[in-house]
């Protein structure tokens, strides 16, 4: 179809300007009647695929899909949207579900959700339907190979012989290869094209720390955080529990979510989530599946996931609204520990304790992480991606012979016969009643590195691990052994290069400075509590109206006529009906106010003056001339713009290179506040508009 209907639509429908990679493409080869796979990880966009064609085509689209939670949200969110929608599972009534299948065969819906269990029951009203196109959402439960097999997807392969001229649009956020061909064999999908998106989500941070103090540094964390919804996944039931409580007390709103939970409980605290009223969920696995929360802002892994999957998909919850959203991974041995036990003890032991495996070399990666990430899934990346701990500090070697022959023989001392701690504590020369019952303090090298930390000695001796000098024995109380490299080090004078190790100390300036960045008072606020009101009378979840990165954009643009509000991304011609007014006169109101309360400025709609003469394709000389402004002015308006997510062509100001060389500068000089220092460092030759554009451009990235 033309490209410009398309696009039309997608404004119109849906509010957004532009397709996200792929989309476009699934959609025309979804319209021309061909069977799709559509591969895009969480957040990716994957809705819109099937979304879009359904008002498109002429019949009804059914979507199969096996979160009942979500159809809710998914429903109410075309709503909003203007798109009339239904689903018919196992939560309504059966007066209810009939009263739907009726308005079924009237041909009320352009689309219907369906869970996977209620389709044969329906089947014999899918005689009366026109059916135009069916998707079916999570598509990897069909295959036993994938992490997620659901028995009742099973069953769909029968849908392309009973409909084989209605394509099927299969869609996952799994990209195993083995996984994705079993799909299309599964579902009988004929000649089906597929498509893979990158699995690139820059605007995730990736973090890894050691998990020392998890606690606290977890409080720290949110603290600095206020209103930032995120997600703390834990190993265990108890943990969520524990960890709840504890951010409780420090004033945080917390929740517990597992399925050891009263259904009624969880779905509660879901809600809460979802709405904004439950900043923080410490949730087991069996949480997110089924929410499609937009400003998810960071998720913290309490405990090393199993596997890459299921890491990716978990931090993949943060930040689908595009804005940036930050990660953290604690890894400790004693998780390794217990999940190399749980993986051994289970099925297919060898895969899942090779995919442990990947994991843990992730977490002690020395190189880019979101490198080591994509080649997981398939994707070579040459550059690094400035969005990492690992980029950001880059790990710096030292000689580390001497301590690996001091922690080599203590081991060797020890008989082999201690675990870590054990082996810190001697090396310390620690006075503890262990050390004393064993007499160890009377044997030879006893407090031989007392002037290293403990924290540091467990870092250095983690590392040996990594090495391969001496290995945990996971199956006889976790004691140190020595491989046969040790005797390389010990008597054949190996050198053993160490990492430094740097703790990550919250700087408490860093704190304040983002604290005071949510003002309490800024037109963001007063927006978001509009939309939290607008959400509770109207009872859908607030990212469902609009996205956080709407609500920056309009804060930005302050849109005043109805025009401004639909140039907003995410409003389109129903949310404009809806909500349009109320979002204008509350911006109309605070502007006012500000006047008042403030020394009158002209400020409010520069951006969008500066905005408009760009968007006519006015150069940003020609921009400050016309509105007799500096240059400079004008640049850090545009870098203001794409900061809120406007499309700014970035390339037409700063080169990748540049960017990069930028980047290397900002950790250099210690991220200096002003630009001077910039402008200083490339000794005059990187003019201060570039250096404005590139740190956006950098902000933006989260680096
Ligand atoms: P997935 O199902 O792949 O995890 P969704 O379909 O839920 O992802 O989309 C994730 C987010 O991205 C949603 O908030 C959606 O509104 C937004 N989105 C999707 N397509 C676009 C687009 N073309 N432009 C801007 N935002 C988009
Ligand atoms: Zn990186």
């Amino acid at each position: 179809m033309n490209s410009e209907i398309l696009h039309a639509r997608l404004k119109e429908n849906f509010g957004f300007e532009k397709f996200r990679p792929n989309q476009e493409n699934i959609i025309n080869t979804i319209l021309s009647g061909q069977d799709t796979l559509a591969i895009m990880p969480t957040g990716g966009g994957k809705s819109i695929c099937f979304q879009l064609p359904a008002l498109v085509l002429p019949g009804i689209t059914i979507v199969i899909s096996p979160l009942i939670a979500l159809m809710k949200d998914q429903v109410d969110s075309l709503k909003t949207n203007g798109i009339s929608a239904c689903y018919i599972n196992s939560s309504q009534s059966s007066e209810e579900q009939q009263f739907y299948i009726d308005n079924l065969k009237s041909n009320t819906f352009k689309l219907v959700y369906i869970a996977p269990e209620s389709l044969s029951y329906l089947d014999i009203v899918f005689n009366e339907l026109t059916i135009s196109l069916i998707a079916i959402d999570e598509a990897h439960c069909i295959s036993s190979w994938g992490h997620d097999f659901r028995p009742a997807y099973t069953n769909l392969g029968y849908l392309k012989n009973r409909f084989p001229s209605t394509p099927i649009l299969a869609l996952t956020a799994t990209a195993d290869k083995a996984t994705r061909t079993d799909i299309t064999k599964q579902l009988n999908l004929k000649n089906s094209k597929t498509f893979i998106a990158s699995f690139d989500r820059k605007n995730l941070s990736l973090e890894v720390r050691p998990a020392l103090d998890r606690v606290k540094q977890i409080i720290d964390f949110v603290e600095n955080k206020p209103n930032e919804s995120g997600i703390i996944y834990c190993l265990s039931r108890k943990t969520t529990e524990e960890l709840a409580e504890k951010l409780k007390k420090s004033g945080i709103t917390a929740k517990a979510y597992h399925a050891g939970l009263d259904n009624k409980i969880r779905a509660k605290t879901q809600d809460e989530f979802i709405n904004d009223d439950c900043q923080v969920v410490c949730a087991t696995i069996a949480f997110g599946m089924g929410i499609d929360k937009s400003n998810v802002r960071w998720v913290i892994h309490y405990n090393l996931p199993k596997n890459i999957e299921g890491y990716y998909q978990e931090i993949g919850r943060a930040g689908r609204d595009g804005l940036p959203a930050e990660t953290v991974l604690f890894e400790s041995y004693a998780d390794v520990i217990q999940l190399q036990k749980f993986a051994s003890e289970g099925l297919n032991s060898d895969v899942q304790l090779a995919k442990l495996d990947r994991m843990k070399q992730y977490a002690d990666a020395l190189s880019c992480r979101r490198k080591i990430l994509l080649s997981y899934f398939g994707e070579l990346v040459t550059e690094n991606c400035g969005n990492c701990d690992i980029c950001k500090n880059p790990p710096t070697f030292f000689d580390g012979t001497i301590l690996a022959q001091k922690a080599l023989s203590a081991i060797t001392r020890l008989q082999e016969s201690e675990p870590l701690a054990v082996i810190v504590d001697f090396l310390r020369g620690s006075k503890n009643a262990y050390i004393y019952e064993k007499k160890y303090q009377e044997l030879k090298t006893y407090g031989i590195g007392a002037d290293i930390s403990w924290y540091d000695w467990n870092q250095y001796l983690i590392q040996l691990i990594n090495l391969g000098y001496c290995e945990i024995a996971f199956h006889q109380h976790n004691k140190i052994l020595l491989t046969p490299f040790a005797k390389k080090v010990l008597f054949e004078g190996e050198k053993v290069k160490l990492t430094t190790v740097v703790k990550k100390v919250i700087d408490k300036n860093e704190i304040k400075e983002t604290k005071t960045k949510t003002v309490k008072n800024s037109l963001f606020e007063t927006l978001r509590k509009l939309r939290y009101e607008i959400a509770q009378k109207d009872e859908i979840p607030a990212y469902v109206i609009f996205s956080d990165a709407a609500l920056r954009q309009m804060e930005t643009l302050r849109p005043i006529s109805d025009e401004e509000f639909l140039a907003i991304d995410g409003v389109g011609k129903a949310k404009l009906e809806k909500y349009g007014s109320e979002f204008i006169n509350t911006i109309i109101e605070f502007q006012k106010n500000k006047k008042t309360n403030t020394k009158p400025k002209k400020e409010s709609n520069t951006y969008k003056a500066t905005l408009e003469l760009f968007q006519n394709g006015a150069s940003v000389e020609e921009i400050a001339e016309t509105r007799n402004l500096g240059i400079s002015t004008i640049i850090s308006h545009l870098a203001k713009l794409y900061l809120d997510g406007i499309d700014i062509d970035t390339s037409q100001f700063i080169s990748d290179k540049e960017v990069e060389q930028l980047q290397k500068a900002k950790i250099e000089l210690e991220n200096p506040n002003a630009l001077k220092p910039y402008f200083e460092h490339f000794e005059e030759k990187m003019g201060y508009e570039k250096i404005r554009f590139g740190l956006a451009v950098l902000e933006k990235n989260n680096q």
